[in-house]
């Protein structure tokens, strides 16, 4: 569901060139929960965003569902992106003055479908967040404000998660609910790619690959495949 090919990432910067992923290659089939992990500065972040389409490698290749991401056009990527891809980070980026359910249906501003303003109904249902589906983010707890972020990433009913250190703001009961969810939609066939540091986050997963200096240096499991 999502391949990394020969990945490799330098960025140009004043101070000079920043090799942040050096040939990185493995997959996530759909099902899978895959956790990456490693020190700061590792390329857990620029792997992520590579994988999401949001940051073009400098060698190599990333298929998602079969599609080369950065074969398509930055348009056809866009959608492509909205339509399979979806991101948790750890800050929620809700938008303030939208209510729950309003901030859920934010992606079909972009993609619009049939039946969604129901999906969203129902996500919030499942995601235990129906007697604040009226509330402004203001009025939530952090753990309700991430599983905002988780139902809005699912509307579009994704193949692929990407999630970014999604519980580096939540105490330990709200990141086991988030952590929950996230395993739910793998056990429901999705690819899951979650950055973190935090190995309770990391035990959720099914497999663990580890990063150090833009490298793998150890990976468990199948998703190893370099
Ligand atoms: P992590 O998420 O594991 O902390 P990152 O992917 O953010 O790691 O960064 C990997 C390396 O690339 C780091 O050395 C970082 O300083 C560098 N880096 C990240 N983004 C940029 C950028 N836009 N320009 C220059 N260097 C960057």
């Amino acid at each position: 569901m999502l391949e990394f090919e020969n990945l490799s990432k330098t960025y140009h910067g004043a101070k000079g060139d920043v090799c942040a992923l050096q040939s990185v290659s493995f997959a996530v089939s759909g099902g899978a929960f895959v956790a990456v992990r490693g020190p700061s500065g590792c390329g857990k972040s620029t792997l992520l965003l590579a994988a999401g389409g949001l940051l073009a490698p400098t060698e190599g290749r990333v298929r998602v569902a079969g599609r080369d991401v950065y074969g398509l056009t930055g348009e056809a990527r866009a959608r492509f992106r909205a339509e399979t891809i979806g991101f948790v980070f750890q800050q929620f980026h809700l938008l303030p003055y939208l209510t729950v359910l309003d901030n859920v249906l934010a992606p079909a501003w972009a993609v619009n479908r049939p039946g969604l303003p129901e999906r969203a109904r129902s996500l919030v249902a499942q995601l235990g967040l129906e007697p604040r589906i009226n509330h402004v983010p203001s009025e939530l707890s952090t753990g309700e404000r991430q599983r905002v972020a988780m139902a809005r990433a699912l509307l579009h009913e994704p193949k692929v998660l990407l999630a970014d250190e999604p519980t580096g703001n939540l105490d330990e009961k709200n990141a086991e609910i988030v952590l929950g969810y996230i395993a739910d939609f793998a056990k429901a066939g999705g690819a899951v790619l979650l950055v973190t540091h935090d190995p309770a986050a990391a035990r959720y997963a099914d497999t663990s690959i580890h990063l150090d200096a833009g490298r793998i240096i150890r990976g468990e499991g199948s998703a190893e495949t370099s």
